[in-house]
């Protein structure tokens, strides 16, 4: 900046200031001007202006150290504003409205396989479930800020389009437009796994850390990247499509039309579609639970299904690890409901193939899966939006 821009700098503090305090859950002024190293009378002036416009408020706890003395502390306003999170998956369609701070207030699954089916009888679902939603939450549209979508595939962020989903099998799907359309509201659109890695980055195990990795483990292996603090697309916004590196050339085929790919050893998908050829059961009536349960009940053959799927994603995470160093990978996702069975030789794996220097500084977190965790993610999508830093915005063009 050649001459400073003294409301892009106000702008920039007053994140600072909203986005420490949403961390920090409840703060003092005095702690808030030494965490971002502004002024006290900054930080009062700030505070004032986020007050006055609802999105904080001020809340007195006892001190227990000086008796009498109270604490005045500041929070975040959790129904400063609302948001709509959107998840769709091959059988489901799930919408969740949730508060300033991703808690959720409604939601609602829709079972619907939505495979080969019309976009547009995708988007008019979607209508249904939202609209659903923002009613059971008592609320009206005209009080959503923004509509987050998580969707697998390859997703042009910045254009909000579908190049290739396993859905609808149609390219350039411009999926933000159809659902903006049929609601005057934000939308936005991203790629499933992103979402999930955003929700971890602002109220999961992602909170306060600067690099960290989630690999989501369902039908397709998904992935998200976050390098110094931002979420990694890569130039296209395309970037993380770690189930599809191939890890064993001309191997499995993969349904986005290569031979080898990770998700075609590791999915869910795919070790529901082997073990019903083990089990000589049909591959649409399999569940992955029923696949887990033979396992666990001593199918040899089932267990080595898992052995080396998780022998490949040791593999794949190896790799991971040795370029990013990351300080801690999360896995999410119904795959890891396989637990020891996937996780015991992924990490036998990981440790012969990966320097140990580096892997012992990195975490390996297996979170319990969640339904609502998929859609409270593409709230955050719309939330980190509204919480924007302007910062994001100044970036020099070349
Ligand atoms: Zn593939």
């Amino acid at each position: 900046m050649a001459v400073a821009d003294r409301d892009l700098i106000k702008k920039i503090n007053q994140f600072n200031i909203l986005n420490t305090i949403r961390g920090k859950k409840s703060i003092s002024r005095i702690e808030l001007a030494q965490i971002t190293g502004q002024s006290r009378a900054s930080v009062t002036n700030i505070t004032a202006r986020l007050i006055e416009n609802d999105l904080i408020y001020e809340k007195e706890i006892k001190n227990s150290n000086q008796r009498g003395r109270k604490r005045v502390l500041l929070a975040l306003n959790a129904d400063a504003a609302y948001v709509v999170g959107i998840k769709v998956s091959a059988f489901m369609i799930s919408c969740a409205v949730t508060d300033m701070q991703a808690d959720i207030r409604s939601s609602v699954d829709l079972p619907v396989r939505t495979s080969n089916k019309p976009v547009e009888f995708v988007a008019d679902l979607i209508e249904e479930g939202v609209s659903y939603c923002i009613s059971q939450a008592g609320l009206t549209p005209s009080m959503i800020s923004g509509i987050g979508t998580g969707i697998p595939g390859l997703i042009d962020r910045k254009k909000g389009i579908n190049h290739w989903t396993l859905f609808y099998q149609k390219d350039n799907v411009p999926l933000r437009e159809l659902i903006q359309e049929r609601f005057d509201i934000p939308v936005w659109v991203e790629n499933d796994a992103n979402t999930v890695t955003l929700a971890h980055q602002w109220f999961g195990h992602g909170r306060g850390i600067d690099n960290f990795l989630v690999v989501t483990i369902e039908d397709g292996v998904g992935m998200g990247i976050v390098v110094n603090g931002q979420l990694y697309t890569g130039e296209k916004g395309m970037a993380a499509e770690f189930g599809h590196v191939v890890v064993k050339p001309m191997g499995n085929p993969c349904r986005c039309g290569k031979k080898g790919c990770l998700e075609a050893y590791t999915s869910n998908f795919s070790i529901i579609s082997q073990a019903a050829d083990i089990l000589e059961k049909d591959r649409t009536l399999l569940k992955y639970e029923q696949v887990i349960d033979a396992a666990n009940k001593g199918n040899t053959k089932i267990k080595k299904l898992f052995t080396h799927a998780g022998e490949i994603m040791g593999l794949g995470i190896s790799g991971l690890i040795q370029i990013f160093s990351p300080k801690r990978i999360i896995f999410s996702g119904r795959g890891v409901e396989s637990g020891d069975l996937l996780f015991n030789p992924m990490k036998k794996q990981l440790k012969s193939l990966t320097n140990k220097e580096v892997f012992q500084n990195c975490e390996i977190v297996i979170q319990k899966f969640c339904d609502t965790d998929w859609a409270r993610g593409a709230a955050s999508l719309a939330l980190q939006e509204l919480y924007k830093s302007p910062i994001d915005r100044i970036v020099p063009k070349i």
